[in-house]
């Protein structure tokens, strides 16, 4: 696995503002989620943002927070991979929330596709399912897993 060269301040700060912006874009009326795929030489490969599949009615217009399921809608990280041809360098997966334990499994599934060798969050995502143990998968994987900005997500 190659290193990814560790971006000035300045790149990273431009990353966080291009997916909080991409998360901007979902319908989600629970929680909305942005997810950015960059290689290190800075160049953007692809994005994403949770939503329901194409043709099909959006989540924000059909459902209420109480009726909400975390799998009414496709993830962000999995509309990023799926939109991104395959990398011959090493890339970056910028993530606004942490990646749930299916998105984390998706991810894996596609590390050597798309070179991914790091995945970095902005702010907590509690999922239940897998004891929220998404740093042992990563860490087995050796993909650098790691939440950047401060502890509310802010920076
Ligand atoms: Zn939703
Ligand atoms: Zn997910």
């Amino acid at each position: 696995m190659e290193k990814t060269k560790i971006w000035d301040a300045r790149k990273t700060r431009l990353c966080i503002d291009i997916v909080r912006t991409i998360r901007k874009f979902s319908t989600c009326c629970k929680l909305k989620v942005g997810a950015l795929l960059i290689t290190e030489e800075f160049n953007i490969v692809s994005f994403g943002y949770n939503g329901t599949p194409k043709g099909t009615f959006n989540c924000h217009d059909v459902k209420t927070i109480e009726q909400h399921y975390s799998w009414d809608e496709i993830h962000a990280e999995v509309n990023c991979m799926g939109k991104a041809s395959n990398q011959e360098h090493a890339t970056v997966l910028l993530v606004t929330n942490k990646p749930c334990i299916a998105c984390t499994q998706s991810i894996i599934a596609n590390k050597d596709r798309l070179k991914i060798s790091e995945v970095w969050y902005l702010e907590e995502f509690e999922d239940t399912r897998y004891e929220n143990n998404q740093e042992i998968l990563f860490k087995s994987v050796d993909i650098k897993f790691r939440k950047i900005g401060d502890k509310n997500g802010r920076d």
